[in-house]
C-alpha cells in the first residue's frame, strides 16, 4: 500500500515523501482514513508504530480544507502527558504542515510561558499542549479552546498514569460539544474504556500493531545478577560490546543518577534524563544521545516515554519495572522502523516476581544467560563469606550438614543458572 491511496491531499504527500517515508505503517493505513471522514476514533498504537503521524497528517488536512475562521482561533487542540513528547509531536506537525496554510505551535511547564504566549497572540490552528500549562494559561485568558474542532488525546493510558484525569475534566468542558476526537493509547485499560466512554461518539476501535508482534521482533534477554553487581555488570556489558547507543531504563530518579554517576567515572559518557530535571536538562541529554555525544542515557519511565529515538540497537532495564506495560513500551525503543535491537534486563532475586508477571503478558519466557565474570560462582562465594551460616536443610547446624549444604547450594546454583537459553524462570 502506497500513501496515495489513503487519500491524503498533494502537498501531505510531498511532505511525507520529503521525509522519506515510502509505505504507511498499519496504524497510519488504518486510521488516516477513518480520520478523514471525519468520525471519532480510539487507537491503540505504542510509540514507534508511527501513531504521530497518523492523526496529525488526516488533521492537517481536514483543517487545510475548511476555511479558518477570521478570529483566528485554535482549531485542534492536541494534548500529551510529557514535554518531550508535546515537543516531537510539534516538530512532527512542523515537518507535514511545510507545504500546506496551517500555523501551529506548542506549550509545556518549566519554561518561561511569555514566548508561548506571545505565539498564541499570532493565531495558531493546531495547538499542542501539556495539561497542567494549558489550564494555566487558559486560567490567564491567554487561550480560548472554544471553537476547537478536533480533540486528540495522545498516549492517554500515560496521561491517567500520571495523575491527569481531573486536568483532563476540566479542560473537557471548555471545549465545544461538537467535535471529533481522537484517543490514543498503548493499552487499553478499564481506566481508558471508561474515559473513551465519555468523550468519544461511536468510534472506530482501530487497533494496530499488537503489541506482542513489536515485542518479537526484538531480541530479549535477562542476566540474573545480584543488585549490588548491577553497575558492575553494566559497565561490562557496554565495554565489552562497545555499544555506542544505549539507553538504561531505572525505577528511580536516585538510581538514574546514581547509576551515571559510575558510568561517568568510568569514562562512560552518560545523562540521566527524569522529571527532576529541567526541560533545558532534558533537552540537551536528549539532543546529546541523538547526535552521539552521549553514549548512554539514563532514564526513568514516565521521562522516556514518548522519546524519539530513532533505531536504538541497545536497551538495558537495569530494574525491572513493577507495571509490567512498561516493559513493552521501554522494550519498544529498540524495535522501531522495522529494525531489530536487543533488549536486556538485568534482573536480581527480588525482581523474580515482576519478570514473572512480565513473561505473563508478553506470552513469552525470555531465555536467561550468563555473564562471563558474572557466574553463580560469585554468588557461592559471597554466601560463605557472609558471617551469618548458610541456611541448612531440616534445620541441621553442625559442620558436616553445612558442608553438605555447601555442596547442595552448589548444585542448585548449576542447576537453575548454567544452562545458557534454557528458558527457565529463575
Ligand atoms: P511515532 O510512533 O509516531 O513516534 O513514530 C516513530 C518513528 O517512525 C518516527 O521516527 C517517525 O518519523 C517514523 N515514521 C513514521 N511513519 C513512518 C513511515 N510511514 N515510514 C517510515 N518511518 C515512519
Amino acid at each position: 500500500m502506497s500513501f496515495n491511496s489513503l487519500g491524503l491531499s498533494e502537498p501531505l504527500l510531498k511532505a511525507i515523501s520529503k521525509k522519506g517515508y515510502t509505505t504507511p505503517s498499519t496504524i497510519q493505513q488504518k486510521s488516516i482514513p477513518v480520520i478523514l471522514q471525519r468520525k471519532d476514533v480510539i487507537a491503540s498504537a505504542q510509540t514507534g508504530t508511527g501513531k504521530t503521524a497518523g492523526f496529525t497528517l488526516p488533521l492537517l488536512q481536514i483543517l487545510s480544507e475548511s476555511k479558518r475562521p477570521q478570529n483566528k482561533p485554535i482549531r485542534a487542540l492536541i494534548l500529551t502527558p510529557t514535554r518531550e513528547l508535546a515537543a516531537q509531536v510539534y516538530n512532527n506537525i512542523k515537518e507535514y504542515s511545510e507545504f500546506v496554510d496551517i500555523q501551529s505551535t506548542v506549550i509545556f511547564g518549566g519554561v518561561n510561558e511569555n514566548p508561548q504566549i506571545d505565539a498564541l497572540r499570532r493565531g495558531v490552528d493546531i495547538l499542542v499542549a501539556t495539561p497542567g500549562r494549558l489550564l494555566d494559561l487558559h486560567g490567564q485568558r491567554a487561550l480560548s479552546l472554544s471553537q476547537i474542532e478536533v480533540l486528540v488525546l495522545d498516549e492517554a493510558d500515560r496521561m491517567l498514569d500520571m495523575g491527569f484525569l481531573r486536568d483532563i475534566k476540566r479542560i473537557l468542558l471548555l471545549l465545544p460539544e461538537k467535535r471529533q476526537n481522537l484517543l490514543f493509547s498503548a493499552t487499553f485499560s478499564k481506566e481508558i474504556k471508561l474515559l473513551a466512554k465519555g468523550i468519544l461518539y461511536e468510534p472506530i476501535v482501530v487497533e494496530a500493531t499488537p503489541e506482542q508482534t513489536t515485542v518479537e521482533k526484538i531480541e530479549q534477554k535477562v542476566y540474573r545478577v545480584e543488585k549490588d553487581r548491577k553497575p558492575a555488570m553494566t559497565i561490562q556489558l557496554i565495554a565489552d560490546g562497545d555499544w555506542q547507543q544505549v539507553l538504561i531504563f531505572t525505577r528511580t530518579k536516585h538510581g538514574a543518577n546514581r547509576l551515571t554517576e559510575k558510568l561517568n567515572a568510568k569514562g562512560i559518557s552518560a545523562l540521566a534524563i527524569h522529571g527532576n530535571k529541567t526541560q533545558s536538562a532534558r533537552t540537551k541529554a536528549l539532543e546529546g544521545f541523538k547526535q552521539g555525544s552521549i553514549r548512554v542515557l539514563v532514564a526513568t519511565d514516565i521521562a522516556a516515554r514518548g522519546l524519539d529515538i530513532p533505531l536504538l540497537p541497545h536497551v538495558i532495564n537495569f530494574e525491572l519495572p513493577n507495571i509490567s506495560e512498561d516493559y513493552v513500551h521501554r522494550i519498544g525503543r529498540t524495535g522501531r522502523a522495522g529494525a531489530s535491537g536487543e533488549a536486556i534486563s538485568l534482573v536480581s532475586q527480588d525482581e523474580v516476581a515482576f519478570l514473572r508477571s512480565i513473561e505473563k503478558l508478553i506470552g513469552q519466557t525470555i531465555p536467561s544467560e550468563i555473564l562471563p565474570g558474572f557466574e553463580p560462582g560469585a554468588v557461592y562465594v559471597k554466601e560463605i563469606e557472609a558471617p551469618r551460616p548458610p541456611r541448612q536443610p531440616h534445620g541441621s547446624r553442625n559442620q558436616s550438614a553445612r558442608s553438605t549444604n555447601q555442596g547442595g547450594f552448589q548444585k542448585r546454583s548449576e542447576k537453575n543458572y548454567n544452562k545458557p537459553n534454557d528458558g527457565k524462570r529463575y
